[in-house]
């Protein structure tokens, strides 16, 4: 590809994102190294992210990748198996090693503690050093509606700002997606999610430190509701689990994602697992609980000179773990279809390019991870034979090659008269 000097279309772009969170930093990351003028808002004084892990597979990773991204900066740990542990006596009951997974999809499957990613992304978007100018961001700039036609924002300060391009990546309960007009339907899951860390020097105090040790993402259960989904990040220095049970359990009224709890309690939303698991939530930390929602596919993701990214566009559950790899994806779409290559497209094309080449793959993605939810079978990994019509493989996900499905789609846009530098 060649550099943006070398393309004399190319017109260097004032484009705006709405919301820091993982997928509003990756779209700055790409923006900028296709050479626009990026300025970021969000609406309070940081991106929030939480203690948790977050493992990005190489459809996500990739884009690090591709972007220059100091992955081990963040301090992964490199997924190399699955295991799946018996509910009760936590014997392993089966284990679905990873293999040759780089040679085979080309980047790592890392594990993230997801504020140690938010914060290297937040770095490597705003640092002066990158390619591209570097991307700016502005706190306490809570958007509060939109013109996507004229590309005006308006923001609950006072601040008004015009830009060329605006991408809407504020989150699950996006308002900005409502500002274009997108309607969601919404029901609450009957699954429930309590997540939970604990430090490895906690683990060596109780005797756990296979938790840390291991490299690997391991389960309990996941036939039906009850799941526990365990995994080391932060360099092997924290375990993370998220522990999915049904929501009729609780009366559990109260909305959100941030709702603390004690580890009895934890431990005693459990009473037939594995005794090694109610230890470690008897001792952990940062316990809280999650409410968990289905949401239908939208019918559009871009009207004007705005499209919606991340969670803002395909919110799913997280049964597949895939949500954030989602969002780097609509990233690096978006950095794919801003760059050189396709400057003799417009933006009006170019948007519309990112939303056919997005929405059917998310689609895919959100329908299968409602399916994982109660079958863990679902997931990717556990096989890669198509065994079922309609299944998810794991090298439709991971092996995807957007750069050539983006090349494709332009070639078909307009009767294939679209010319791009190669
Ligand atoms: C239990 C659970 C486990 C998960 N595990 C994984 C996993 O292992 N792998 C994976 O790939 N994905 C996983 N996900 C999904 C992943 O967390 C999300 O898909 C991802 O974080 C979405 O990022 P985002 O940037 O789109 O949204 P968010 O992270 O929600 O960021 C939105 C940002 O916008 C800001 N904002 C909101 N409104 C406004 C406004 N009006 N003006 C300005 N700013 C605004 C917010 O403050 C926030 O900073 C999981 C999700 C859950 C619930």
């Amino acid at each position: 590809m060649p550099g943006i000097a070398d393309s004399p279309q190319h017109t260097p772009l004032d484009m705006a994102i709405v919301g820091s969170g993982l997928g509003g930093l990756a779209a700055a990351i790409a923006l900028r190294r296709a050479g626009h003028r990026v300025t970021i808002y969000e609406r309070y004084d940081f991106g929030g992210e939480v203690g948790a892990s977050l493992s990005c597979a190489s459809n996500g990773s990739r884009f690090l990748q591709e972007w220059g991204v100091d992955v081990a900066a963040a301090k992964p740990v490199v997924l190399r198996s699955l295991i799946r542990h018996d509910w009760t006596t936590g014997q392993v009951s089966g284990v679905y090693p990873l293999g040759d997974y780089r040679e085979r999809f080309g980047a790592d499957y890392n594990n993230f503690h997801r504020i140690d990613l938010h914060q290297h992304l937040k770095h490597v978007a705003t640092a002066d050093e990158g390619e591209g100018p570097p991307a700016v961001l502005k706190v306490w700039h809570k958007a509060v509606s939109l013109d996507p036609i004229q590309g005006n924002i308006v923001f609950e300060n006072g601040v008004r700002a015009t830009h060329h391009v605006i991408v809407c990546a504020d989150g699950i309960r996006s308002q900005m997606r409502e500002q274009l007009g997108i309607v969601p339907n919404v029901s609450a899951s009957t699954s429930c999610c309590y997540r939970c860390i604990i430090h490895a020097d906690k683990l060596r105090e109780l005797r756990l430190q296979e938790f840390c040790e291991n490299s690997s993402i391991e389960f309990w259960g996941g036939m039906g509701i009850n799941k526990i989904v365990m995994s080391a990040c932060s360099d092997h220095e924290v375990v993370s689990c998220y522990c999915f049970y049904p929501a009729a359990k609780n009366d559990l009224t109260e909305d959100g994602w941030n709702i603390s709890t004690t580890g009895e309690n934890l431990a005693g939303a459990f009473p037939d697992l594995d005794e090694r698991l109610k230890t470690l939530f008897r001792n952990a930390k940062d316990i809280k609980m999650w409410r968990l929602y289905n949401h239908d596919p939208y019918p559009y993701w871009v009207k004007g000179k705005c499209c919606v990214l991340g969670d803002a566009a395909h919110p799913m559950m997280p049964d597949q773990s895939q949500g954030a790899c989602m969002a780097m994806e609509d990233a690096g779409a978006l950095g794919i279809l801003f760059s050189p290559k396709y400057a003799s497209l417009s933006v009006a094309q170019k948007l519309q390019l990112y939303e056919d080449e997005r929405k059917p793959r998310a689609t895919r993605l959100q329908e299968s991870s409602k399916r994982a939810r109660t079958d863990i079978t679902e997931r990717i990994g556990w096989s890669s034979a198509n065994d079922r019509p309609g299944k998810l493989t794991i090298e439709e996900v991971c092996g995807y090659d957007m750069h050539a499905h983006i090349a494709e789609l332009a070639q078909k846009l307009d009767g294939g008269d679209i010319t791009c530098s190669s």
